[in-house]
């Protein structure tokens, strides 16, 4: 199962992600959560990517196909793959494409959840991360179990420093200017799968799975 989920910012990609490696068993692979650890390393590519995700701007193309083209190579993707946040543009959609021909895997699904912007603004806001494990949680739709700690592994959640007001509206225009054109790309090849990310966390997560059954 070679999935790819796509949306904008909030959408729940990252949420629906974590279910998918626990139904399916495969990987997520979070272009986001590569980076923000490259960050945090202090690694070359990390303080060049810093800039653009502070800004709320996409890091240059070749930086994050270069990371997924790597990550794809290895053995726990050979089963499937959850792509999340990635691909982002036309140039990023081509390059997986051409490598995943190399490999001689294609794409089973592109999963795109719609979400209207007031909801996108709400999530984002109330939007908790954890920045070791990297698990996300909202303050109203999906709490930890103690208040601001990380069930997963105990500790400290904070407000992702992009998820700010100001940053969060570039994200919105980015998408809107970059991404969305993946939708058309994605319906062309024969493998969009359009769910409203609207509902519930488990009611979308329902939709997802229904979806990929019944396209199997
Ligand atoms: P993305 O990875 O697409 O940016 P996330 O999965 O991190 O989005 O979700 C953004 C925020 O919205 C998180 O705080 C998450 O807990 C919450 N969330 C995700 N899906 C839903 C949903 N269906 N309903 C309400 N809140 C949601
Ligand atoms: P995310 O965690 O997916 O919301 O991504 C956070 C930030 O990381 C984005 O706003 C971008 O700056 C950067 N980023 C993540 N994935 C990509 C990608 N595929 N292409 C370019 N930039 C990305």
């Amino acid at each position: 199962m070679n999935l790819i989920l796509l949306g904008p910012p909030g959408a729940g990609k990252g949420t629906q992600a974590q279910y998918l490696v626990e139904d399916y068993a495969i990987p997520q692979i979070s272009t986001g959560d590569m980076l923000r650890a490259a960050v945090k390393e202090g690694t070359p590519m990390g303080l060049k990517a810093k800039e653009c995700m502070d800004s709320g701007a996409l890091v240059p193309d070749d930086v994050v196909v270069g990371i997924v083209r790597e990550r794809l190579q290895q053995g726990d993707c050979a089963k499937g793959f959850i792509l999340d946040g990635f691909p982002r543009t036309v140039p990023q959609a081509d390059a997986l494409s051409e490598t995943l021909q190399q490999l001689d895997k294609g794409i089973d699904a592109a999963i795109a959840l719609t979400v209207d912007t007031e909801a996108l603004v709400d999530r984002l806001a109330g939007r908790r991360t954890c920045p070791v494990c990297g698990a996300t949680y909202h303050l109203k739709y999906d709490p930890p179990r103690e208040e601001g700690i990380c069930t997963k592994c105990g500790a400290k959640l904070v407000l992702r420093d992009d998820d700010k007001e100001e940053t969060v509206r570039n994200r919105m225009q980015v998408y809107a200017q970059q991404t969305q054109p993946l939708l058309d790309y994605y319906a062309q090849a024969g493998v969009l799968v359009e769910v409203d990310g609207m509902r519930s966390i488990d009611e979308v997560r329902t939709a997802i799975k229904e979806a990929l059954e019944s396209q199997s």
